[in-house]
């Protein structure tokens, strides 16, 4: 039977055809969104990229003339794919900061106890401040410094802090453990020095001094950074940034173990034990230590003002209701500068970034049918210098937070990861990762994901979500979706991991994966325009722990924290 075994034959291909192009990620996408997608291409990505991390830009450091001209490319791409400006008529949002560098001779963190003084210095003592610092004030332990009312964990119960330098220990409770209420072994939102920070300021402390955790199972945030080298270890280190206007003002120092040790000699019990007896059961262990009083003493060699710019455009919505509420693409500009004739190119980071939210936003403009919601491109100033730009938007936001629906931030999407010195030992890497690429914020927002994964089927991305169960390298709060998940957003940083070229100078643009990086791009349109269009955008869980711990998976529905302090603070309108 001839036409019978030709057509099972003419059936087996068409169905082997489609697999294959199933497989290769060439399943053609809905014709509406083909013209858009089809735009992202790699001799541009290319060509853009080695312009950016070119020579001449000279690594782009906040502040300098090489970031400067970053600004103006990127806002002059904007402008010729149509977008409007998004900043009261401007492409540019100023962001005031101060930059200054710390006195490492004169500046100390100070015990006195039974009339004598002991001082520390770096890098026993690190701590650094945009002015000089002056505070002398009686110690008080209080953990890990958290309060989580939706936890019913309060390191701050039962103890008064007005007045005190509070001392806490690094991360979060239990972080080793996968049925740990915070978040299993993945980080939670409290486990940031800033969020740390903020809160002891909210419970009136007026200075905190941070300790690795005694009984860690990872590098100490010390250890991990010189673990780096590169920019880390130049002659000249990096100047310091800080915003000019920041609701934190409480000065802070991370201390060696050994000062730690030494200042809590009054406290009954070790550190260790503490730790202990609150990963045990999680109930505090704060107390206020006896014949403790510690000295903050900051001084700067120099410190001035200076304006960067976080570059904004707006592509607006279609729907005459839905086009008030907005979908976000971001990405930073900064990199580590020059040193000599050396020059940290940063075409991975975060050139990659950068040319990738250029490239959606030529994408989505040129692409005749509109999603419903509005589409706002920012690129970020001073993400290197501590998240300082996004932080400052998150504040002052160009569009209201409460209806932006979802952020997708692309910090390194350039590369394969390899192993290096930073992650030896600390993160699984699998042994082909040339189509495979890291997604952070999963257990923030499961239904952001569904999205993804439904998308991927048209370009067939391996994806993976190791780096949220990590505890060792804090990937969870590096990078400028942070801001916006401390607002209840649902945020993922699209990330295709660490390799040795990171934060060094050979980060350069010949070494960058293009044909990975387009379909990263493409991914990330097809995932936009649901966003901007599908009735039901993706949730908030804000206690990803109690999904964990409760077996309810995703079925619980996101909801609003009550109130921590980092919370309220610098919330502002549009
Ligand atoms: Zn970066
Ligand atoms: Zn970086």
């Amino acid at each position: 039977m001839k036409t019978t075994k030709i057509s099972r034959m003419v059936v087996a291909s068409v169905a082997l055809l489609s697999l294959a192009a199933f497989l290769d990620g060439q399943q053609p996408v809905p014709a509406t969104v083909a013209t858009g997608f089809n735009s992202i291409r790699e001799d541009t990505l290319r060509a853009d990229l080695t312009f950016v991390a070119s020579d001449a830009l000279e690594g782009r450091m906040s502040l300098e003339n090489g970031d400067a001209v970053a600004i103006q490319w990127i806002a002059s791409e904007f402008a010729k794919a149509g977008l409007e400006p998004a900043a009261k008529g401007s492409f540019l949002q100023p962001v005031e900061l101060i930059e200054y560098r710390g006195d490492r001779e004169h500046s100390y963190v100070a015990l006195k106890r039974a009339g004598s003084e002991k001082q520390w210095k770096f890098p026993e003592a690190l701590g650094s401040y945009h002015a000089d610092v002056d505070v002398t004030a009686d110690v008080i332990f209080a953990g890990f410094g958290i309060t989580a009312p939706e936890l019913h964990y309060d390191d701050y119960q039962g103890i008064d802090a007005h007045g005190k330098i509070v001392m806490i220990f690094d991360h979060e409770p239990q972080e080793t453990d996968p049925n740990s209420i915070f978040n299993g072994t993945g980080n939670t939102r409290y486990a940031t020095g800033r969020v740390k920070i903020l809160n002891a300021q909210e419970h009136g402390a007026v200075g905190v001094l941070i300790v690795a955790e005694p009984n860690r199972k990872h590098p100490s945030n010390q250890e991990r950074v010189a673990r780096i080298g590169g920019s880390e270890t130049r002659a000249v280190p990096i100047p310091s940034q800080a915003l000019a206007e920041d609701v934190l003002h409480t000065p802070a120092a991370i201390i060696s173990d050994t000062a730690a040790k030494e200042i809590f000699r009054t406290a009954g019990a070790s550190l260790s034990e503490l730790q202990a007896a609150i990963d045990r059961d999680l109930k505090p262990q704060s107390r206020a230590l006896a014949d403790t009083q510690v000295t903050l003493h900051y001084r700067n060699i120099s410190a001035h003002a200076g304006t960067t710019y976080n570059v904004a455009g707006l592509l607006e919505g279609s729907d005459p209701k839905l086009k008030a509420e907005t979908i976000l693409f971001s990405g930073h500009h900064d990199h580590n500068g020059i040193s000599g004739t050396d020059i940290w190119h940063g075409a991975d980071d975060n050139g990659s970034g950068t040319v990738g939210v250029v490239a959606l936003a030529h994408a989505f403009a040129a692409n005749a049918a509109r999603g419903k919601r509005s589409l706002l491109f920012v690129v970020y100033a001073a993400e290197e210098r501590g998240l300082l730009g996004s932080f400052y938007m998150a504040a002052h936001p160009l569009r209201p937070l409460e209806t932006t629906r979802a952020v997708l931030n692309f910090d390194m999407i350039g590369r394969n990861e390899t192993e290096s010195d930073q992650t030896k030992g600390l993160i699984d890497i699998p042994a082909d990762t040339t189509n495979r690429l890291n997604l952070i914020g999963r257990s923030y927002s499961p239904d952001y994901d569904r999205t993804v994964v439904q998308e991927n089927n048209y370009v067939g991305l391996d994806l993976d979500y190791r780096f949220d169960r990590d505890y060792a390298l804090n990937i969870f709060f590096r990078s400028d979706q942070f801001p916006f998940v401390l607002h209840n957003i649902p945020a993922f940083w699209w990330f295709t991991g660490f390799h040795p070229d990171y934060h060094h100078t050979t980060d350069t643009a010949d070494k960058i994966n293009y044909v990975k990086m387009a379909k990263i791009l493409r991914l990330a349109y097809l995932t936009g325009f649901q966003f901007a269009n599908e009735a039901t955008p993706p949730k908030f869980i804000a206690n990803p722990g109690e999904l964990a711990s409760s077996g309810l998976g995703t079925a619980l529905p996101g909801r609003a924290v009550s109130g921590p302090a980092w919370l309220r603070a610098g919330q502002h309108g549009p």
